[in-house]
């Protein structure tokens, strides 16, 4: 019987069951994890309707905004970034949670043996995948975060909301063709997260200017898309530490399987369950 659910719109392509299924059997739970394509206007009804046929819920684009509205109680770290991407529903209670930050940071763990407390990071993007990685890292003790986008009013809210936080971290934006700007912080930058849609397609441009990688090639770069992008290629050409978005996805997952559970889930189980997408290629 299904008792947890992604939804999205589109979500078709979701990884989310295979690898939620992967958890699942490995802990003798069976395969109770499906998939449902829900639209935003459908999203109130969604609710209600959750709230007594489902134990917990993940939501991927566009709803993570409006969930945050929706839910009954929200985590302090989904009220920090405004943003759901995780409903844990027990007695009809929907509480909403976000894992994306968690999932990034033990992303760069796993990945890269690295920690966000006293690190400087430049995010490239400021919609939704930023906001609630980029506030949770700040919540984390990051030391400086500078975002470079095409629409600086996006940015500017994040910093916003980060400096209503009083955490600290210092915050910044540049615009993708301020180079100077962006070259100055990559020279004391520990980490570069690609949070764009940019690279989802083949005819995409670059983030940045690539030149610009040459500066500081000791820094990582993490890439939140599951594709060999132009940017990770360029990076791996140069021989700088660099990853595609693969172990986010599993890293957050993990955290709503345990949030839902009360179990550790078998993280290989769940890398074994997440498929490539046509033409993908891990990195
Ligand atoms: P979103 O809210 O729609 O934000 C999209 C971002 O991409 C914005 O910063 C936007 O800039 C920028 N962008 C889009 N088209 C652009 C263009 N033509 N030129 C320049 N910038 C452009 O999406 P999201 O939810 O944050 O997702 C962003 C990425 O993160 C996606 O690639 C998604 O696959 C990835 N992601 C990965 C994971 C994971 O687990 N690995 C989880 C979540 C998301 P503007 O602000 O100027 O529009």
């Amino acid at each position: 019987m299904i008792k947890y659910l992604v939804i999205g719109d589109p979500v078709a392509h979701s990884r989310s069951p295979k690898m939620q299924n992967a958890a699942f059997k490995a802990c003798g739970m069976g395969e109770p994890y499906g998939i449902r394509h829900v639209r935003p206007e459908e999203l109130p009804e969604f609710f209600e309707y959750a709230r007594t046929h489902f134990a917990g819920v993940n939501l991927t684009v566009p709803h993570k905004l409006m969930a945050a509205e929706l839910a009954d109680t929200l985590t302090l770290r989904a009220k920090q970034c405004k943003s759901v991407n995780t409903l844990i529903i027990r007695n009809g209670h929907i509480t909403g949670d976000s894992t994306d930050g968690v999932g990034l940071e033990r992303a760069l763990m796993h990945n890269f043996d690295l920690t966000v407390k006293g690190k400087n990071f430049i995010f490239l993007g400021a919609g939704g995948a930023a906001r609630a990685t980029a506030i949770h890292f700040a919540a984390e003790g990051a030391k400086r975060i500078i975002f470079v986008n095409r629409t600086a009013s996006k940015a500017f809210e994040i910093i916003n909301d980060i400096d209503s936080l009083q955490t600290g971290c210092f915050c910044g934006f540049a615009s993708p063709g301020e180079t100077d700007a962006i070259a100055a912080e990559l020279k004391i930058c520990d980490c570069i997260i690609q949070a764009t849609s940019l690279g989802l397609k083949e005819s995409d441009p670059p983030p940045i200017d690539l030149q610009l990688l040459e500066i500081n090639k000791n820094l990582v770069i993490f890439d939140t898309i599951y594709k060999n992008t132009k940017l990770l290629q360029k990076a791996a050409a140069l021989g700088i530490r660099c990853s595609g978005g693969r172990e986010m996805l599993i890293q957050q997952g993990a955290e709503s399987f345990r949030l839902w559970t009360n179990k550790e889930p078998d993280l290989d189980a769940m890398r074994a369950g997440f498929e490539l997408p046509p033409g993908g290629v891990e990195v």
